[in-house]
This record gives structure tokens, sequence and C-alpha cells, in this order.
């Protein structure tokens, strides 16, 4: 199993990117912040808990994203590996996602960064709210989502720097563009 997370702001182009990744190599897209949005609609007791938190822009409690996760993971019979989009964004959840990985005898290979300017992302986000309507993508919220990345989920760079996981991109550019870069990167491991 080769596993990768996606890193970055809220608007670096994740995603995006995690689709198309994993269509091409095979591997199971995993974006916390979908099955957060699919369980709210669907009105399931993880969206009730989850509600009030993502239509504010926090992060919803720990101890429910890691529990989400677990039981995501254990649905797969034989995966080829996982793509993880906006997961971990705390060091409690990237604490207890190594010990999750280690207990299915495997781990995160590769880490990697879509770096894109602040102002970029917040006319990215602006942009996105037109076309998607996400409710979470107001101006305000934005700002919030944006000031708790850079609080709770920037210090996860450090985190993966020291295990020698972090791979940093541009990810300004065409989509094609970032795709060929982060794909520089996947060949390495797959
Ligand atoms: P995203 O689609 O990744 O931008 O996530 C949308 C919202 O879902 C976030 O603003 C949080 O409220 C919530 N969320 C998604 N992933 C996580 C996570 N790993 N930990 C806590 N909250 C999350």
């Amino acid at each position: 199993m080769v596993n990768f997370i996606f890193f970055g702001p809220p608007g670096a182009g994740k995603g995006t990117q995690a689709k198309l990744i994993a269509d091409e190599y095979e591997l199971i897209h995993i974006s916390t912040g979908e099955i957060l949005r699919t369980a709210i609609k669907n009105q399931t007791p993880l969206g009730i808990q989850a509600k009030q938190y993502v239509e504010k822009g926090e992060l919803v409690p720990d101890e429910l994203i890691i529990d989400m996760i677990r039981n995501r993971l254990n649905s797969y019979k034989n995966p080829k590996g996982f793509i993880f989009d906006g997961f971990p964004r705390t060091i409690k959840q990237a604490e207890a996602f190594d010990k999750m990985l280690e207990e299915l005898n495997t781990q995160i290979h590769a880490v990697i960064r879509i770096k894109v300017p602040d102002q970029e992302v917040i006319n990215r986000l602006l942009n996105r709210a037109k076309i998607e309507g996400r409710s979470d993508d107001t101006p305000e919220v934005i700002q919030h989502r944006l000031q708790v990345y850079r609080t709770n989920t920037e210090p996860l760079i450090d985190f993966y720097k020291k295990q020698n996981k972090l791979y940093e991109i541009d990810g300004v550019g065409t989509i094609e563009q970032v795709n060929q870069r982060i794909k520089q990167i996947i060949n390495k491991f797959l």
C-alpha cells in the first residue's frame, strides 16, 4: 500500500489534484471535507454533530475525525493506496493517524505540500463560492478557515519534515502544470 497526503491551505487545489491523481494511479481519494458535507446533507449522526463546526469554519473535534478515518480505512479490501485530502489537520490527528497506519502495517510515504500565496488562495475561494455555493465559502468564513489553517494545521509541516516525508511544489499555474509537478513526486513511489 502506498499512501499520500495532499497538504495545503483551503483553495490550494488539493481536491482537484487528488481526484486526478487517484484516477490515474487507481488510488482511493479520501477527502474529510467531502465526507462531512455528505454526512451533513444526509443528516447522519456524524453530520448532525459536525454541522455547527463546518458552517463556522472551525475544525470538527479530533475524536470524530479520527473515528471517521478509521472506519473508512477498514472498509476497503486490499487497497493499492490512499490519497488523504484535508486530513490530518492537527498534530493530534497526525499522531493518531501514524498509530493507526502502523497497526495496518503501513505508513504515509509522502506529504505533498501545494504552496499557493495567500492572496491567490483568497481569490480562488471567492471564485469557487460563486460557482459551488458552499456555505463555508463566504468572505468571513474564508478568512477564519485560513486563520485556523495557520494556527492548527501549519505546524504539521515541521511534523512531517522531521519524518523526512515532506515534498513541496509550486501550486500556481494551470491544473495540468501542477498535476505534472505532483506526478514527478508520485512516480518516485509507484
Ligand atoms: P475542506 O473541504 O477540506 O476545506 O473542509 C471543510 C470543513 O470540514 C473544514 O472547514 C472543517 O470544518 C471540516 N474538516 C474537514 N477536514 C477536517 C479535519 N481533518 N479535521 C477537522 N475538521 C475538518
